[in-house]
């Protein structure tokens, strides 16, 4: 063991280092009114440089800003990159909280060791998202559905192009305010099966949340645009037959009878952290719930004949969003135009949890500041 190894066992510590040109309070007001998602970023960021020798050093909340990135910065050329998703609350109080932020941290650890990044110890990526939070928790919006979206991630920094694993990588965490995914209500959206185009395949990279798997899914996703769909959905790569998921949200299918089933994980999925809460939720309101494969043909003849009565996605950003219609080359089945009484009640326990309106009985909430 080296000492870098030994210095991250106790946990890094973070230098602050505040911007010398904070946003007037006033524009903040006006971005947190209606920040939209992803536009708009807080006044700091954290990173965090890796080499062999050093390991984890430099650790830093500083001013937000451009990277120097150099042309053949490694990156750039063989997407050597992992990311996470994840929100800051703001509760009626005042108080922020994190949900779950371990299992991002746990995630974000096995997405590094997949794409053959150095693994940042799950204390490291909890204390750098907190540190960022701490320091611009003025930026935590109030109200609504609206949060703070948390943006780690990690690339190959250095500058080579020689292919192999990166010998200097950098770890950055950005923030940014985001307001409710459905500001005029909670609308069902439709889905595009993508027939041609597999996000991922057996023994890729779909269980890591990495840039590339997002790259592969924007050619179909503009497919599903086109078609006059919102979403698009993939199947397995192999017998183009199992549902797997959408771009980057994962599905359930709610049966007549009350029962629940999400396709079963098998390295082709990514495994979300919203999937996961929803599988303990809906067992805790009284639903039975199965991972198991879901054929393409349950989903089109389910919806078709009734037995499948609701259809969600689920995934950080937008928490659970309910699927009103499915459809492709040569067909269409449509569901309700209104988002469904368990999807609507999933949904509700959700957010009651996450913004501290229920009891957190999971012990899934965080307080960070
Ligand atoms: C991030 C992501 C999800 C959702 O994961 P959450 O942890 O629930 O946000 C689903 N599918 C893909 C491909 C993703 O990248």
């Amino acid at each position: 063991m080296t000492d870098a190894v030994t210095d991250t066992v106790a946990g890094l510590s973070f230098e602050v280092v505040p911007t010398t040109t904070p946003t007037p309070a006033k524009r903040r007001d006006e971005v947190l009114a209606d920040p939209g998602f992803g536009v708009h970023f807080t006044d700091h960021m954290v990173v965090v440089e890796w080499t062999p020798d050093q390991g984890w050093h430099d650790a830093q909340v500083r001013a937000y800003g451009p990277f120097q990135v150099d042309p053949a910065t490694a990156v750039l050329h063989y997407a050597q990159e992992i990311f996470e998703g994840m929100k800051a609350y703001r509760h009626a109080d005042g108080s922020v909280w994190s949900f779950r932020p371990d299992a991002n941290a746990t995630r974000f650890r096995r997405s590094a060791s997949r794409m053959a990044l150095p693994e940042l110890p799950e204390v490291d990526f909890v204390a750098a998202a907190e540190a960022l939070v701490r320091t611009d928790r003025d930026w935590v919006p109030t109200g609504g559905e609206s949060s703070l979206y948390l943006r780690p991630f990690m690339f190959a920094s250095e500058v080579f192009l020689g292919v192999r694993p990166a010998k200097h990588v950098t770890f950055c965490v950005i923030a940014s305010p985001a307001g409710a995914y459905f500001p005029g209500g909670v609308k069902p959206v439709s889905i595009w099966l993508s027939e041609d185009y597999s996000r991922v395949a057996p023994g890729g990279t779909g269980e890591a949340k990495c840039g590339g798997n997002y790259a592969a899914s924007l050619l179909p996703q503009q497919q599903a645009i086109d078609n006059g769909c919102d979403q698009v959905a993939f199947l397995d790569a192999a017998e183009h037959r199992w549902v797997e998921e959408l771009g980057g949200m994962n599905l359930y299918f709610v049966h007549a009878d009350g029962h629940i089933v999400t396709p079963e994980l098998g390295g082709t999925i990514l495994e979300g952290i919203t999937r996961s809460s929803v599988l303990e939720l809906a067992e805790s309101l009284g639903h039975k719930v199965e991972e198991r494969g879901v054929d393409i043909a349950e989903w089109r003849d389910g919806v078709a004949s009734g037995d499948i009565s609701e259809v969600f996605a689920c995934g950080t950003a937008a928490v659970i969003t309910p699927v009103g219609s499915l459809r492709w080359d040569g067909g269409e089945v449509t569901g309700g135009a209104e988002a469904g009484e368990v999807t609507t009640r999933i949904r509700q326990t959700l957010l009651d949890l996450q913004y501290g309106r229920i009891e957190d009985t999971h012990g899934w909430m965080h307080r960070i500041c």
